[in-house]
């Protein structure tokens, strides 16, 4: 029975509420598919819902075809499981935390690592009963900073979540194995949801290496940055390594170092604010060193990029090799750091600072950077007068060994016979136009935005070590079981459709909305039929043949809505527009008075022009599956 209209609920809007920024949410809004009730939470209207329920269906089938098995968690999960991985803590603001009645404390689940690891834990007994895939789909809370975009980024959303459990990386029955299987799994779900993708490289985390991967929709609204060459390298920007970045100091120093007075500026803009309004001079972020200050295990670390570079704390935790925070304000004041105002030059003379610099930041040229003193910064900065020189006494020419050596186990200070460890490493977020690094093919990057749709990882033992996971082994021994975790934003694959634009293979420019609305892929919109009723009168030969041909188009295996509404024909072209049905088809008495009985076609997507086709009633099912299909 084909659904109609004015038995479900479709209230279209024809303006989108004010504080709707990005396509998807204006129109998910606007096409009655959603409706708000506070910050980052939404009703899924009917319309909303069928969408939603088809992605679910396709996500099912996949993660079954790849053997994971359905399990359902609960939100509500005891304080103590995330007291015991620290995530408590580490999770941050996002963590949502409640107490009961009693006093007991708890967190409403942002994602199941804790939870899935202690069930699963509960249930294998040994190394035989691995490897195990399971996965559920479930509403996820978190505390988001910014709630926004509608479905895109809420604070309750639908996610499916997959953990799998294995006795090894390699080998049958591997993590590796599974973690592939999955990323196939994930291939099949993002190309049947008929939403373009990209496989992006994603921060390795624990095991290091090709860890992790996230599945990408191109959309120039996306959140995420992402970098690709040539040659089909693509990686996240947090990820994303760079080509040899020569850095130069062959130059003369471009005057006196010269302490200007910049009182209450601390940061880059303030400066540059600073200079101009009161010295007159226009002084860019390129021209400026950005030195940050943070701590390791065993001292501090000056970390320097140019004034319109970003730190990237995970590449400078790989190139230290040992953990690196940003260093606590107080604490690093109290160690004399004048935050705000640090220069390179803060680590001469200290046995207990490294310092990493950027190739673009050490050059021979014109800087600005912090005085090393409150309300005060430096001009004409120069690495090998200012920096190096009282370092390394009359040693110049050792510099260039200096900055080329790394620090590491055959190399510490002592060797260099330095007061502090100085190194030169790529250590900010890539941006395009770096080069790409040559064993991924070399190149140019280019910058692209994405929407983070899917996420697949390999987490090794993190969870299983700290939760005391552990199944017997070959030979008696107890094992710890290692895992991996694979995450699909379910709510967000529709707002994702959306707003992607890419070409397609053919050269064409595809987008899953125009200025007149949503333009779904077939497999996850709402109804794939729409059929337009002009006048719908209950016995009248117009809804006689709307019935009858909704029954063929559903019998061949696509949903039909029927708008039977007591509207003009306008108002209901505008509105199938504006939800997107990918087919929609006019049924009126002009049309059927006619001497070869007609009604007419219109495909969403403009296959059929933008008048649509008029056809022969008979022929109407035959076009109207050859269009769908
Ligand atoms: P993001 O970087 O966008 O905050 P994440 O990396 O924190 O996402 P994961 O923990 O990897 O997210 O969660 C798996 C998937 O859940 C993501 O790939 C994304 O599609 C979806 N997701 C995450 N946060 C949200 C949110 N606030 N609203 C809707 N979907 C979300
Ligand atoms: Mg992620």
């Amino acid at each position: 029975m084909p659904d109609l209209w004015t038995q479900t609920l479709v209230p279209t809007l024809r303006e989108a509420p004010g504080d709707a920024e990005v396509p998807s949410h204006q129109l998910m809004l606007r096409a009655g598919l959603i409706r708000k009730l506070g910050a980052g939470s939404y009703t899924y209207l009917p319309l909303g819902l069928r969408s939603l329920n088809k992605v679910i269906a396709i996500i099912r089938e996949e993660m079954h075809a790849a053997g994971a098995c359905e399990v359902f968690m609960p939100t509500l999960q005891p304080i103590e499981l995330w007291q015991k991985t620290g995530r408590d803590e580490s999770y941050g603001y996002n963590l949502f935390q409640i107490d009961d009645r009693h006093g007991r404390h708890y967190a409403l689940g942002p994602t199941h690592e804790e939870v899935v690891t202690e069930l699963v834990g509960s249930c294998v007994n040994s190394y035989k009963d691995l490897p195990k895939t399971v996965y559920q789909i479930q509403t996820k809370f978190r505390d988001e900073f910014r709630p926004r975009f509608g479905v895109l980024r809420s604070r309750e959303f639908l996610m499916k979540d997959a953990y799998s459990f294995h006795r090894a990386l390699e080998g049958p029955g591997g993590l590796d194995e599974e973690y592939d299987q999955q990323y196939a799994a994930y291939e099949r779900i993002f190309t049947r949801c008929g939403v373009p993708f990209m496989i992006v490289e994603a921060e390795a985390g624990p095991i290091g290496g090709n860890a992790s991967h996230e599945f990408m929709v191109p959309s120039p609204t996306g959140e995420d940055t992402i970098l690709t060459n040539d040659s089909g390298y693509a990686a996240n920007v947090e990820k994303c390594e760079t080509g040899e970045r020569p850095y130069d100091l062959s130059g003369e120093p471009t005057g006196e170092l010269e302490v200007v007075e910049t009182p209450g500026c601390p940061g880059i803009d303030d400066v540059i604010v600073f200079f101009k309004k009161q010295l007159g001079t226009k002084l860019k972020p390129a021209n400026m060193l950005k030195t940050l200050v943070c701590r390791t295990p065993t001292g501090w670390l000056l970390a320097v990029v140019r004034g319109d570079h970003e730190l990237n704390l995970a590449k400078l935790r790989s190139e230290a090799e040992t953990d690196v925070q940003l260093a606590d304000e107080k604490e690093a004041r109290a160690a004399g750091f004048k935050i705000g105002f640090v220069g390179p030059h803060a680590a001469v003379g200290r046995k207990d600072t490294a310092v990493v610099v950027d190739p673009d930041a050490m050059r021979t040229g014109f800087w600005v950077t912090g005085a090393n003193k409150a309300d005060a910064h430096v001009k004409h900065f120069d690495w090998k007068r200012d920096f190096f020189q009282p370092g390394l006494g009359k040693e110049m020419a050792k510099l260039d060994a200096v900055l080329k050596q790394k620090q590491g186990a055959q190399a510490g200070p002592q060797k260099l016979n330095l007061a502090f460890t100085a190194m030169v490493a790529d250590i900010r977020n890539a941006i395009e136009g770096d080069p790409a690094p040559d064993e991924k093919g070399g190149g140019t990057l280019r910058a692209t935005k994405g929407i983070e749709v899917g996420h697949v990882f390999k987490l090794g033992d993190k969870y299983t070590q700290s939760l005391d996971v552990n199944v017997s082994g070959e030979s008696n021994d107890r094992v710890t079981p290692i895992m991996g975790c694979y995450g699909i934003g379910v709510n967000r694959i529709l707002a994702a459709a959306i707003e992607s634009e890419h070409t397609d293979a053919d050269g064409n420019a595809r987008a899953g909305h125009d200025e007149f609305g949503i333009v779904w892929p077939q497999a996850i919109a709402p109804y794939a039929v729409c059929i337009t009723a002009i006048k719908w009168e209950d016995d009248s030969q117009v809804a006689d043949v709307c019935r009858n041909l909704a029954k063929q188009i559903e019998d061949a295996g696509y949903d039909v809505l029927i708008d039977n509404r007591d509207e003009r024909p306008g108002v209901k072209f505008k509105d199938a527009d504006l939800v997107g049905f990918p087919l929609r088809i006019t049924v009126g008495d002009k049309g059927l008075s006619a001497d070869t009985p007609q009604v007419e076609l219109k495909a969403r997507d403009g296959r059929t022009g933008p008048k649509g086709e008029a056809v022969d009633l008979s022929k109407a099912v035959e076009r109207a599956t050859e269009l769908l299909s």
